[in-house]
């Protein structure tokens, strides 16, 4: 717990050097049972005021002495909790020009009350009553704040752990759970190779059904260890020149080439501000799903194209496929969402999360325009790199 010295938290600071304010204001504070001390010099009440302290009485003539900064950098410094009370004693009768000057440099900002000499005794103690009750409340919230702020760094702490135990599991997911899967998938292999022909036609089929049922479960696990990957990962954002990008992923695979596709790209495509790899992903998996979600017998044809917007880029993606019904366009972002039409097409319904989930970490956002039977035309907008 925060809770200081208390003692000193009570305290009422006596600064009154000349005269006999300090020697009055003593004697009734001590009579009222009031903890008092007195400085012998402004500098001297910084000083305790910042160890701790209730309340301060001081006499305008100390308040305009040269250490006057001093005291004014305490209270513009004080912690947010923290609003210390001052009681000044001030010249009875018409105000003098130190009464205004103190009004003047902390009443906007402090917490002031001007008292006028000769002060009644009851009026001292009902002050510093008021006074020394707020700056008890104020105490409270300083440790109801670092209560909260304990129980914050608890919690963070705690959530860390949580997320460092959640990576040893996508960890222990990618390394022990494949392993025996793909030893699954490479008997399956093996059995339809040497023993294919000792089966009838429906072991065929079985066998041909753990084998797709085992590719199926590894890409489900890939895709989820892939989505984890980027929900965790921190990103360095540099310029990605995104023409290169989009033209090296159509080369790499086959699926992207006439004759089995059209990709038409309308240069220059704008740099971007993003993460190459994460970059790579999305656009890869925006591609494959414009050329997987066609009608049989159509070739897919995808157009890729850059718009200016202000600071951004928005790089779309056009295809000719099944568009997406409106009542799905928003919820294909998200984790196994499938559109029913998809149910013909292979898929884990994780592609989109990703591209959604690498998107938001660089900064960015992602989404479609579509019409059932028209295609679809997804976008990802980014600062411009
Ligand atoms: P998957 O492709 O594995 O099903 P995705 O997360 O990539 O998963 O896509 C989610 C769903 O969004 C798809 O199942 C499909 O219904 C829809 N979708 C995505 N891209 C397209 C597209 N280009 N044309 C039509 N529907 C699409």
């Amino acid at each position: 717990m925060l809770r200081k010295n208390v003692e000193l938290e009570d305290r009422v600071l006596i600064l009154a050097p000349t005269g006999g304010d300090a020697a009055n204001a003593t004697l009734v504070l001590n009579r009222a049972g009031f903890k008092s001390e007195t400085c012998s010099d402004l500098a001297q009440l910084c000083l305790k005021a910042r160890e701790g302290a209730g309340a301060m009485l001081i006499s305008e003539e100390a308040l305009l002495g040269k250490m006057l900064p001093c005291l004014v950098e305490l209270l513009k410094n004080q912690p947010s909790w923290s609003d210390i009370p001052i009681i000044a004693i001030t010249s009875g009768g018409e105000a003098t020009h130190a009464s205004i000057r103190v009004f003047d440099i902390f009443g906007p900002s402090g917490n002031i009350t001007l008292m006028e000499r000769p002060f009644r005794a009851i009026t001292l103690i009902s002050a510093l009553h008021v006074a020394l009750r707020a700056r008890h409340r104020q105490y409270q919230v300083r440790d109801l704040m670092g209560n909260l702020e304990q129980r914050v760094a608890e919690r963070t702490a705690k959530l860390e752990e949580t997320v460092s135990e959640m990576e040893a599991f996508s960890y222990s997911i990618s390394h022990d759970l494949r392993a025996p899967l793909r030893a699954m998938q490479g008997y399956s292999y093996f059995l339809l190779e040497d023993y294919g022909d000792k089966l009838d036609d429906t072991g065929k089929d079985y066998l041909a059904r753990i084998i797709s049922s085992g590719n199926r479960l590894d890409r489900l696990v890939q895709d989820i260890l892939t989505y984890s990957r980027f929900a965790r990962s921190e990103l360095e954002l540099r310029p990605v020149n995104l023409e290169n990008l989009v033209l090296e992923i159509v080369q790499h695979y086959p699926a992207l080439q006439p004759p089995m596709a059209k990709i038409k790209i309308k240069t220059p495509l704008v740099m971007v501000m993003g993460h190459d790899g994460s970059l790579t992903q999305c656009v890869s998996n925006l591609l494959s799903n414009a050329v997987k979600f066609v009608p049989a017998g159509k070739v897919p044809e995808v157009n890729i194209w850059t718009d200016d917007i202000g600071p951004d880029v928005r790089v779309w993606f056009r295809d000719n496929g099944i568009g997406i019904e409106p009542a799905h366009q928003n919820r294909i972002f998200k984790m196994f969402e499938r559109a029913p039409h998809a149910n013909n097409y292979d898929g884990t319904g994780i592609g989109l999360a990703i591209v959604h989930k690498a998107v938001e970490r660089m900064g960015g956002k992602v989404g479609v325009e579509s019409e059932p039977g028209r295609g679809s035309k997804f976008w990802i907008q980014l600062p411009k790199g």
